[in-house]
């Protein structure tokens, strides 16, 4: 599956396959959205107003999904962008273009009329070009960001999810979850720009990293995976990646996972089964107190260079790293090196 073509009936056969493994599907991000776009069925009605993506040459339409008065949420007037969020259960974004200016007045609303409660906020293919600070919002719902650009950083520190997907998302610059809870999260195939931060992060439902690419170094530290297999399979960490203290207490799965620089598992317990098998390890490897509860699989795992494999009490490395390629950091395991 490495470097396959997204668009090959291979790749779509491995994430269909994904979807069906989701458990407690009953908040998943990835099951359908109670309202469809309008019209998908038979050409949806767009934003005829002048486009305001950066670049859009002369004359092209807006094409965002209409919020009402045939208009997008970004050309709608402020009284009726105000009436349409403070009566909306459903926040229908799609693809508009959020500017500074927009964003403010969203958040605004949105934060005034919090006891409205925007259920659920459809924003796939939505660009936002500044940054995006969902942090005091405290609302608690139902997202998507699909296929979204988010040209700066983003802060959605301890925000709340019911489910959210940003599958496809491009976030540019510094992405911050921090101690954020998402039930049923989608981040398949999200290019990350810059550093992503889910210190303390929670995951519930399951959450689905597959295909995703961190560019600027990550951190996991202390984050919880419960209810559901954390997914990062043939994901690519272009820098650091920090996983110490984190808590799987269902399945994991980094099969074909590359890791380009530091990986740090110090401490991290697994709770179920864990696969590694086809991981690529490349530069200071850390397994250091690291509890496999469940069957362990590195078969085909690589590591290029040191790993310190000074597991958790109980914790065999012979019986846990079985099967993995590198004769290099075996002979140092087994003569004692650290
Ligand atoms: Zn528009």
């Amino acid at each position: 599956m490495r470097g396959a073509d997204p668009r090959s009936a291979e790749y779509i056969r491995h994430y269909v396959d994904q979807i069906a493994r989701l458990p407690c599907s009953s908040g998943s991000a990835l099951t359908s959205h109670p309202h469809h776009e309008e019209g998908a069925m038979t050409g949806p009605a767009t934003c005829s107003q002048p486009s305001l993506r950066s670049g859009a040459e002369p004359g092209r339409q807006c094409q965002a999904a209409i919020a009402t008065q045939g208009r997008c949420l970004a050309h709608l007037p402020q009284d009726a962008l105000e009436r349409y969020l403070r009566g909306a259960i459903y926040v229908n974004a799609a693809r508009v273009v959020f500017t500074p200016v927009l964003l403010e007045r969203v958040l605004t609303i949105l934060t005034d009329h919090r006891s409205i409660g925007a259920r659920h906020l459809n924003l796939p293919g939505a660009e936002f070009t500044s940054r995006l600070e969902f942090r005091h919002e405290r609302l608690s719902c139902r997202a998507d960001f699909s296929g979204a650009t988010f040209a700066n950083s983003v802060d959605f520190c301890g925000t709340h999810f019911e489910s959210v997907d940003f599958s496809g998302a491009t976030f540019g610059e510094h992405a911050d979850f921090r101690g954020a809870e998402l039930d049923g999260a989608n981040f398949g195939s999200v290019t990350f720009g810059g550093w992503s931060d889910f210190r303390e992060t929670t995951f519930g439902n399951g959450v689905d990293f597959a295909w995703a690419r961190f560019m600027g170094g990550a951190s996991f530290s202390k984050a919880k995976f419960s209810c559901g297999t954390a997914n990062f399979r043939y994901s690519a960490f272009g820098r650091s990646a920090h996983f110490e203290k984190a808590i799987f207490e269902e399945e994991a799965d980094f099969s074909g996972v590359d890791f380009k620089d530091i990986a740090w598992f110090d401490e991290v317990v697994f709770d179920a089964d864990t696969t590694f098998s086809s991981a690529m390890f490349s530069d200071d490897t850390r397994f250091r107190g690291v509890h496999f509860s469940g069957e362990s699989d590195f078969r085909l795992a690589t590591f290029q260079e040191t790993i310190d494999a000074r597991l958790g009490e109980g914790q065999d490395p012979q019986r846990v790293f079985a099967g993995a390629d590198g004769s290099d950091w075996i002979r140092i395991l087994l003569t004692g090196y650290f």
